[in-house]
Parts: C-alpha cells; structure tokens; sequence
C-alpha cells in the first residue's frame, strides 16, 4: 500500500486493525489502489479539554473523535472513556464498527470517540463537565445525519443523557437522535442497555445448538463485568441455565467450580463499584483465569487479551468475543490451527447487539414511533441470525476461520458502496 496517512494513527491495536485488514484484502485479492481508501479513517478530531477540578485546579484531557466512512450513511459508534485511550485505538475501534455495521446490513459507516480519563477517578459534578465539554467541542462535526454517538466503555446512559442535552442546548430543540444507549425517559429505546449481552448470549446458544451442547450442562467464564460482561454472565445462568464458573473485572478474577452467583455478583459490584472484596468465588491471577477449562469462555473487557502467548493454553470449546479486538493476529494464527477444538464467534459478530439495537433507538428516534421490548428483541434476534448464518456458510463454504467470514462480508459491502459511488472529484 502507497501511503503514509496510517502514521497520524500509529498505535499497536491501529497495527491490529492493519493486520486483520490486510488479511482480507488479500483474501479477497483487492486492488492496491482501494485498499488505503477502505482502511484509512475519513476523518479524525483530536482535542483537549479542559475541565475545573473540585479541588479548584485545571485539569486537561485528551480526547478523540474518528469517522471511518461515510459511503453508506451516518457514521456510528461509541464513546469510550478510559486511562488507555489513543487515538490509533479510537481509529481501530471506527474501522472494526464499519466492518460490523456492514455485516449487520446497517445504513452506517464506523465510527468512535474517547478520552484518555479514568471515569473512576472523577466526581460525579467533574464527569458530567466532562462529558458536556466534550460533546461541546464535538457540535460541528456530529449529528443525527452526519454522526451519532453511543455508550463504551467507561461511559453509560447518564453520560449518554448529558450528551444529548448539550447538543440540544446549542441547537435549540430536544434532538435525541444523536446519541443512543440514552435513557428511556429522554427517547431512549427498551432494551438498549442489555442489547450487546443479550446478543452474546443468543449467538452462544446459537453455536452450542450448532456444536450439539447442552446449554444447560454447560459452563463458562466471562471477563469483564460491566454493561456487557454483567449482561451476558446474568442471561447464561438464568436463561440458558449454563453454569458461570468465573468473573472478573480490573480489580479481580474469581473462580468458582460449584458455580458463581452472578445476581448476587452484580449486586455487590452495583454497591461497591467493583468486584474486589465479593467472596463468591476463589481469586486467581487473570492469566490463569483465561486458561480456566471451560465450555464458553467470553472475553468481555479490553482489547489484545487473548495472544500469541496464551492461544494455545485455551481450554475452551466456544470463544465469544462479546469485547471488541480481544483476539490478536497471532492468537487467530493458533485458533485457526485449533478450529476443531474451539469455535470461535467473532467480535464484529458476536457484540453487533449493541450497534443493532442503537439503529433501532435512532429509528425510533428519527420517526418519534416507539417500540416495546418484545419487539425490539425480536427484531434484534432476526439479524443477529442472519449474519450468524451468512458467517457460518462462508466459513463453510470457503473453509476459511469465522472471523475472516465474517470481515470478508463487512469488506466487501464497503467496497461495493464505494465503487457504486465512485471517487469524488
Ligand atoms: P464497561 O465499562 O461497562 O465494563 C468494562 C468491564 O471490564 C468492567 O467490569 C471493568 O472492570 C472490566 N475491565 C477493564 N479492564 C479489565 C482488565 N484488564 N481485565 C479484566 N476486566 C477488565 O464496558 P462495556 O460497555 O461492558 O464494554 C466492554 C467491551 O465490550 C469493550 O470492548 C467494548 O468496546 C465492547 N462493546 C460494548 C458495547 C456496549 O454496548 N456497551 C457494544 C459492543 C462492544
């Protein structure tokens, strides 16, 4: 590929993103001149802000915004607020969710935002300043056409709301449609909050159906015990039945033979902030925790956990990658050699709920026509199969691994946009 444009993003989960496209693209045998113009992010904000401590100081924060592409609609994604964040991970994250909006068939192009902040280490009056300064700097370059923003990590419905107000301050009207994951009470939808989880969970009963398990003498271990981590150990204990043996967050992973209690887990962590100190389980250290012998093992927390390194002790028949880029090149190298023993869900699948069920929300938002919990769940369920299905019969087919199945399709849908409309001037 001729260009240097990659460097404004250079960062190794940018590298990531690289690899896995580079991948495809040869796979796919695309030309050399389309290849940076699909993989290079359209657009790229960079900003600082400044925000007044409670302690009366000026704290500085950097913060992002990328648009992948804008071949096909709106751009979309969320907003992640973490200690970690660059803007190569945030330029990452854009180009994974066009791959995902496509494989989906959503009228979106990729997109996220974020700033390098530990939410945790904010009051509640300078996390909602914050949050106001950001989607400030970000007015001229968002809207409910143009982008539209969602929760990630580190961020909820609160922060959600106050994005929204800001904006619809400046325009002057309430415009809920540009941000979704938004409470129910300013035009959120139902069922937004449990969309990604709840995905996770279809597709696992989805691929324990295809592999002839029995959800319910099933067990699994789920890292990552926030909105999405949470959602997904609750739906596998109480509506498959399958057996959640382990839990983690940043502070813990525990590990429990008989089974954890994950109601009783997501209580604690909602009075305590963090699972450190809930006694429902064994501790162990978070590498053994991976390698834990399981049947679903869901990776539900932060990008390049599963390695190169680590691969080949995985000890589980299904990965669910409810987290976005939890798998390196070097890790899919090894899986691909262990097909048979472990089916692997790709991310771009396997956590595409949330991104569904945000349409849904926009949609909604867009014609002020709501729809109940049965429906969007229903609606929600009907994709998630098609795309399943179509993952599952060009692996097949073409006897390729599920996550280049997967991206193949998101890939070549971009490409199809963008040749359709052809390169402006
Ligand atoms: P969250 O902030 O609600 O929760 C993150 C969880 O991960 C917390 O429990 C945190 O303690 C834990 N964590 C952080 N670092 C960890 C580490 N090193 N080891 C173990 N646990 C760690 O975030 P979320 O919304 O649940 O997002 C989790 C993942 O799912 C992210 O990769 C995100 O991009 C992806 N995702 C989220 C959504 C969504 O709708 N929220 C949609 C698609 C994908």
């Amino acid at each position: 590929m001729k260009s240097n444009a990659a460097a404004i993003f250079a960062d190794p989960t940018f590298a990531m993103a690289c690899e896995q496209f580079r991948l495809i693209a040869d796979y796919l045998q695309i030309d050399e001149n389309q290849r940076h113009r699909l993989l290079l992010p359209k657009r790229a904000l960079a900003l600082t802000l400044p925000v007044r401590r409670d302690d009366g100081s000026i704290g500085v924060f950097p913060g992002y915004r990328v648009q992948h592409h804008l071949a096909m609609g709106p751009t979309k994604g969320g907003t992640r607020f973490h200690p970690s964040v660059t803007l190569g991970e945030i330029a990452a994250l854009a180009m994974w969710m066009s791959w995902k909006c496509a494989l989906t068939g959503l009228p979106y192009g990729g997109a996220k935002g974020g700033v390098t902040v530990d939410p945790r280490s904010l009051s509640a009056r300078e996390l909602e300043t914050l949050s106001r300064r950001y989607m400030q700097e970000l007015i001229p370059f968002v809207g409910p056409d143009t982008d539209v923003l969602g929760p990630d990590m580190g961020t909820n419905e609160q922060v959600m709301a106050w994005f929204m107000d800001t904006y619809s301050v400046h325009t002057g009207y309430a415009v809920p449609e540009i941000v979704t994951g938004k409470p129910v009470s300013i035009g959120g939808t139902s069922g937004r909050r449990e969309a990604t989880g709840r995905g996770v969970v279809y597709l696992i009963e989805r691929a324990m159906n295809l592999l002839k398990m029995k959800p319910d003498q099933c067990n699994a271990v789920v890292q990552g015990f926030g909105n999405v981590g949470s959602v997904t150990a609750l739906g596998l204990a109480s509506k498959t039945g399958a057996k959640v043996i382990g839990i983690s967050d940043h502070t813990v992973a525990l590990h429990n033979a008989a089974g954890v209690d994950v109601h009783a887990a997501e209580a604690y962590v909602r009075t305590h902030g963090q699972l450190a100190g809930f006694t429902g389980g064994d501790v162990v250290s978070p590498q053994e925790f991976l390698e834990l012998p399981c049947d679903v093992l869901v990776p539900a927390a932060v990008e390049g956990v599963i390695t190169g390194e680590n691969a080949g002790r995985l000890r589980c028949r299904i990965l669910a990658e409810a987290a976005n880029g939890p798998t390196t090149p070097e890790a899919d190298q090894i899986l691909f050699q262990r097909w048979e023993e472990i089916f692997v869900i790709p991310d771009i699948l396997c956590n595409a709920g949330g991104v569904v069920v945000s349409y849904f929300e926009w949609v909604q938002g867009q014609q002020q026509f709501f729809w109940n919990e049965m429906e969007v769940t229903d609606k929600l369920f009907r994709i998630l199969e098609q795309a399943f299905a179509a993952v599952i019969k060009r692996a097949r087919d073409a006897k390729i691994p599920h996550r280049f199945a997967a991206m193949a399709i998101g890939v070549e849908r971009v490409l199809a946009a963008k040749q359709a409309r052809g390169l402006f001037p």
